[in-house]
């Protein structure tokens, strides 16, 4: 026995104490409604008073924590306690996020839920999937939709597929449950979707492709970015893993790029460790996350924490301007098609329609709500030059490759988001070059409208002859 047993057996029990008093808060925070957990998460007033009574989380920008003496140190460097050690590893502040995100991506799920936030949501993408691609074997594969976002797609196509050789088996239409079954074997890793998707806005049945994967003893992860835990949780639908970007919607300001992986406690696989297959989030934070280093900046934790408040009501008057300027396109004679979950036309609005449900909405309506997001895209007649002419005649759409945001951006997918993947990439994406991607932002319905209909007009007849702008 070293003469230290005793001392580093203390801070054990001291951190028994301190994990005890998390689960408790963590515990009463889950009686509360989701908007009270995204203004509080498990900041309480005992927290507070801990932090020279601060109501609002404080930001802890330091690299590194100070330890009382080395008996301090070993435990906390043992994990055998609570602590944030290095931000790399950990930080009180990431904590704050971490812990708000759980909650609210666990909201209504029967079963306990962690997450771990990254430094981007590319990080978050990797930190979800890599850790399945252990030991490879030949003919490994990965059965994920060819329906996602363009760093995904590079991701998986490029660095697990061409790099490493992992085949990657794209699904071209997720709405057809018999393509994802026909595509896993025994040499499959995991069963990956992104719905709605970015930038197609297609869905997926999250339930059906759930039970398909968990049948082969498979997890299924789920990129909800442009859904948000506002509309849609896709734990309590069955998936195992949730990807975000906390940099879109989660972060609307704008001021800061970020990403999570928030997992159920016990998922589908018979990969990895048993404490990979208990508690994922924590596992990838312990472990791979601390090898790889993608760790979350506390500042940037910090602007999506304060963003994260008021997620259920931006997504809600965002969702409703959405619709309208769907309809508002859907009539228009100079476009061709509009993606939207929740316009009738798009191929599986019933699935759209039977999962998207405003959280809370009947607080406010009195009756459940559906809502469907805030990114919609369309396609212009006339091919990717009429597109490109309506694009470059927004007056108030910000030309940016960019979404989430409370301003309203729209870009071209085909020559930004989605430009390194090829035509072949682009078709299975199901990204054509006159689809124009918009963000609908918190501004009034009539002003977005009225910059559109403004820019599509320049396809007139009459405005050919100046087609920038009529008063020029
Ligand atoms: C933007 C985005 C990502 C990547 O997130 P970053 O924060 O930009 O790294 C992943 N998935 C979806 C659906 C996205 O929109």
């Amino acid at each position: 026995m070293s003469e230290h047993d005793n001392g580093v057996a203390e801070y054990v029990a001291r951190g028994e104490a301190m994990a005890n008093a998390e689960a408790q808060r963590r515990s009463i925070m889950r009686t509360k409604k989701f908007d009270t957990i995204a203004v509080h998460g498990i900041y309480d007033m005992e927290a507070a008073l801990a932090n020279q009574g601060s109501i609002i989380e404080p930001g802890f920008m330091s690299s590194a924590q100070h330890f009382e003496n080395s008996d301090h140190m070993e435990a906390a460097l043992a994990y055998l306690m609570p602590a944030w050690v290095y931000s790399r590893i950990a930080n009180p502040t990431v904590h704050y996020l971490e812990e708000t995100l759980a909650l609210l991506e666990g909201y209504d799920f029967d079963g306990d839920v962690s997450a771990v936030a990254t430094s981007s949501g590319m990080a978050a993408v990797f930190m979800a999937t890599n850790p399945f691609l252990e030991k490879p074997d030949p003919g490994m594969n990965i059965v994920v939709s060819a329906r996602c976002y363009g760093g995904t797609f590079m991701l998986f196509g490029e660095r697990y597929g061409a790099e490493r050789g992992v085949d990657i088996r794209w699904v071209r239409n997720p709405l057809d449950l018999n393509e994802w079954a026909d595509k896993i074997d025994g040499n499959t890793r995991l069963v990956y979707g992104e719905t709605p998707s970015n930038p197609s806005l297609s869905v997926m049945d999250i339930e059906a492709v759930a039970n398909i994967a968990h049948a082969a003893g498979l997890p299924l992860i789920i990129d909800s970015t442009v859904a948000t835990p506002a509309l849609t949780r896709p734990l309590s639908l069955g998936a195992d893993v949730v990807v975000h970007s906390t940099t879109k919607s989660m972060t609307a300001s704008g001021f800061a790029i970020g990403g999570a992986v928030i997992a159920r406690h016990g998922i589908t696989t018979d990969i990895g460790p048993a404490e990979m297959h208990d508690n994922f989030a924590m596992y990838v934070k312990l472990l791979p996350f601390r090898d790889h280093g993608p760790g979350l900046s506390p500042f940037n934790a910090l602007m999506t924490i304060n963003d994260l408040r008021t997620l259920r009501h931006r997504m809600d008057s965002m969702s409703s301007t959405t619709m309208q300027l769907a309809q508002y396109l859907e009539g228009h004679d100079h476009i061709d098609r509009v993606a939207y979950p929740g316009v009738e036309s798009m191929p599986g609005h019933e699935i759209a329609a039977r999962t998207m449900w405003l959280v809370d909405g009947a607080d406010d309506y009195g009756t459940d709500v559906n809502r469907y997001g805030h990114l919609l895209s369309f396609e212009v007649k006339g091919g990717a030059e009429s597109a490109r002419k309506v694009f470059d005649a927004f007056e108030m759409i910000w030309r940016a490759t960019d979404l989430g945001r409370i301003k309203s951006v729209a870009t071209i997918p085909s020559i930004s988001t989605h430009q390194q993947q090829g035509d072949e990439g682009r078709e299975l994406a199901a990204v054509p070059p006159n689809l124009i991607r918009l963000n609908v932002g918190g501004e009034h319905p009539e002003d977005i409208i009225a910059d559109l209909d403004r820019a599509l007009s320049t396809l007139d007849r009459t405005s050919i002859v100046n087609p920038v702008r009529s008063d020029a």
